[in-house]
């Protein structure tokens, strides 16, 4: 029987959101080092299925804490959006970053690491009690007694499943494909990604997306779909066929490579985001139903339940009532909450007739966008 820990704050999984919320309770006091463990049942370069492309939003997070990735990168200068047949360019340096998962969140624990956090990697969680003074976490090595819970280990949770909370509604459905690409293409030598919604027809609730990514220094396209269903009483997209389709389009054959796929939890300002002594941060928690952004999400909730940790052991007070609010009142994260409205307004319509409303709806938010950001241009 392996021996109890007793710990101030236990944060399960170092992807971005914990070890975001690591990073920010040392930043605001090296003390913390000593009072937080980090368990995750991977390790580090681990894979991690996802398109790698970073926001301004999350790399100011980065620069909060005083860090710059610089590891292997593309930097897209420019975002095609399209629309059977109708395209939005917009050019910015950066419009975002696309980094690998496996290199970049590396790289974070690393950080941790080098400032003396306690990361332990290879240790997966299996079994969560809350008991009344503490709450009880079993993992394949160790019983923890924990002040504090964050939940931060992703969209399918073994947290959130050992608590019984139904988090099955929301979830977005993403494939994703990679191919190998020459290096002088134009999505490289221009830094150009795509996202074309004119698949949204055959039900899908959200679009096809290219983005160039640098795999050991060599080129690929990561290229894949995102259905948000946040018109959950809609019929269900056949994803694959989706797929498929969008890349018959550009010349190439589905069944030529090998596809992935996994599910991101949808923010929704009704699901509960903490309880007493347990927060969730992150895919957890909820993202981007819009465009499936999650990176920079993951990386603001760290903040966000880092300055809460902060304050509910400063007040004694470990019951985290005021977290949602919190979340609202974050910078990034308040965003959400706009993202839901949109995605309902631009996934909603059934109709050609809707969709063409709907997108030239959304070319009025994209002309506004770009009087407020230099260099963003419309193609007839
Ligand atoms: C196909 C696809 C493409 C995407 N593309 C983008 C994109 O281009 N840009 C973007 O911003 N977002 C993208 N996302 C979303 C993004 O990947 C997530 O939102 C983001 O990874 C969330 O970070 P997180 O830290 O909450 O969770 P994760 O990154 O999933 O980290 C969770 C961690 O918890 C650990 N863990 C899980 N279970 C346990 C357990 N029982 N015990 C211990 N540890 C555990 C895992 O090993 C992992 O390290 C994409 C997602 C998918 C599926």
């Amino acid at each position: 029987m392996p021996q109890t820990e007793n710990v101030d704050v236990l944060i399960v999984g170092s992807g971005p959101a914990g070890m975001s919320t690591a990073l920010h309770l040392m930043d605001a006091d090296r003390n913390w080092n000593g009072r937080v463990v980090i368990v995750d049942k991977a390790i580090h370069p681990r894979d991690k299925l996802c398109g790698g492309g970073i926001t301004n939003g999350g790399d100011n997070i980065l620069e909060g804490l005083g860090f710059r990735y610089d590891g292997p990168q593309v930097v897209v200068q420019e975002l095609e959006l399209i629309y059977r047949g109708h395209s939005h360019v917009m050019n910015a340096d950066p419009v975002f970053r696309v980094v690998r998962r496996n290199e970049f969140d590396h790289w974070l624990a690393r950080r941790g690491q080098s400032h003396g956090l306690t990361l332990r990697q290879g240790e997966a969680v299996t079994s969560v009690v809350p008991k009344r003074d503490h709450i009880e976490v079993v993992t394949e090595r160790a019983v923890f007694h924990a002040k504090v819970v964050v939940a931060a280990d992703g969209s399918n949770s073994t947290v959130l499943k050992e608590l019984k909370w139904n988090r099955t509604a929301g979830q977005a459905r993403l494939l994703e494909i990679l191919t190998s690409e020459a290096p002088d293409d134009r999505a490289f030598r221009d830094g150009v990604a795509v996202f074309d919604f004119s698949q949204a027809g055959s039900g899908l609730q959200g679009y096809y997306w290219e983005f160039p990514s640098l795999i050991d220094g060599q080129a690929f396209l990561n290229r894949g779909v995102f259905d948000s269903r946040v018109q959950t009483k809609r019929s269900r997209a056949a994803l694959k066929q989706v797929l498929s389709e969008s890349l018959t389009n550009r010349g190439r054959v589905l069944a030529d490579f090998p596809i992935k796929g996994h599910p991101i939890r949808r923010f929704r300002s009704d699901s509960p985001v903490s309880a007493p002594r347990i927060l969730l941060a992150g895919d957890s928690a909820g993202v981007d139903p819009l465009l499936g952004e999650g990176i920079s999400y993951a990386l603001g909730y760290g903040q966000v339940a880092a300055e809460a940790i902060v304050d509910a052991f400063a007040r004694n007070d470990l019951s985290f009532v005021s977290y949602a609010d919190r979340i609202q009142a974050h910078p990034l994260l308040s965003g959400l909450k706009t993202r839901v409205a949109i995605a309902k307004l631009i996934y909603w319509p059934k109709l050609i007739w809707q969709q063409e409303l709907a997108w030239r709806f959304s070319s009025m938010i994209l002309g506004g966008f770009q009087r407020y950001r230099q260099g963003f241009g419309t193609r007839p």
